[in-house]
């Protein structure tokens, strides 16, 4: 049976019990994170720990462990898992009180962790792209702290395998926000663009992704891309730790696609920052 991380012990994942009156249930307060896992190294660590650590203190909830000890139960896991490919699923949930909506006196924090085998992005995919469609943002105003109220998500995800598409892009008041998953990228003429982070999720990849942007010298407008431009632009792709660099070929059946010469030098950049 796998072994899972709860509360300071490597246990098997049937004896890990949590309250049912945890607030990560009861509430969704919480915030969780996604760290890839390549070769049985976590990938970007210190990177998913500072925005773990920013939402947990917007949320005032006390870490109970570091960064670095958490990284050290993390590989414990991966090695007992036998995780060389996959993800590292963290979780912090303000812990058990009783039901009532101020957050209790005593907090006691619950922090979970289990390893999930998950294959690189399909090659296929990654070559011709993938078919995108738009759905109202319904989303809290709040969407930088990383919060497991990923309902809308859900649903995004599924309305879009339902109509046939690999993915959904939310949009608000006419511009498209990011995916239900992961942050979307625009190419015009020649420069990159990307919706600044303002009440969208500050993507680990997307940080990523600019930092290569701006080391390649490319030109980055960090602004809202209205639906109605997409028609003008000339290429697009997604970014997220498990998607990685993903062309996309349409949005609502406008063609973006096949990868374009920018999109495919940061997604061999990207890459390449793998392999290394
Ligand atoms: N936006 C949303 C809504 C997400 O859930 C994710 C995945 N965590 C991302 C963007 C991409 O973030 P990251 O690159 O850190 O995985």
């Amino acid at each position: 049976m796998a072994k899972v991380f709860l509360n300071g012990e490597i246990v098997d994942e049937g004896d890990a019990r949590v309250p049912i009156t945890d607030r990560g249930l009861v509430f969704a307060d919480a915030v969780y994170e996604v760290v890839r896992v390549y070769r049985g190294e976590p990938f970007l660590w210190r990177e998913h720990m500072e925005r773990m650590e920013r939402g947990a203190r917007f949320l005032e909830i006390p870490l109970p462990f570091g960064p670095e000890e958490l990284r050290e139960y993390a590989l414990e896991l991966i090695e007992l898992n036998e995780c060389d490919l996959g993800v590292v699923y963290i979780q912090l949930t303000r812990g058990p009180a009783p039901r009532l909506h101020r957050f209790p006196e005593r907090v006691r924090p619950t922090t979970f962790m289990f390893t999930q085998e998950v294959a690189r992005p399909d090659r296929e995919l990654v070559r011709r792209g993938v078919d995108l469609v738009t759905i109202p943002d319904v989303r809290w105003g709040l969407c930088e702290v990383k919060t497991v109220g990923l309902l809308p998500n859900v649903l995004g995800k599924e309305e879009a395998a339902k109509r046939g598409a690999f993915d959904a892009l939310f949009v608000r008041d006419g511009v498209i926000t990011e995916g239900t998953s992961s942050n979307f990228f625009a190419v015009r003429d020649g420069r990159l663009i990307t919706h600044p982070v303002d009440n969208i999720l500050p993507g680990v990849t997307r940080a990523k992704v600019l930092e290569i942007a701006g080391g390649l010298g490319l030109e980055v407008q960090e602004r809202g891309l209205r639906i109605d431009e997409l028609r003008a632009c000339d290429e697009a792709f997604l970014t997220g730790t498990v998607l990685e660099v993903m062309p996309v070929r349409s949005v609502d059946g406008i063609e973006l696609g096949p990868p374009g010469a920018l999109t495919r030098r940061l997604l061999e950049e990207y890459e390449g920052l793998i392999e290394a």
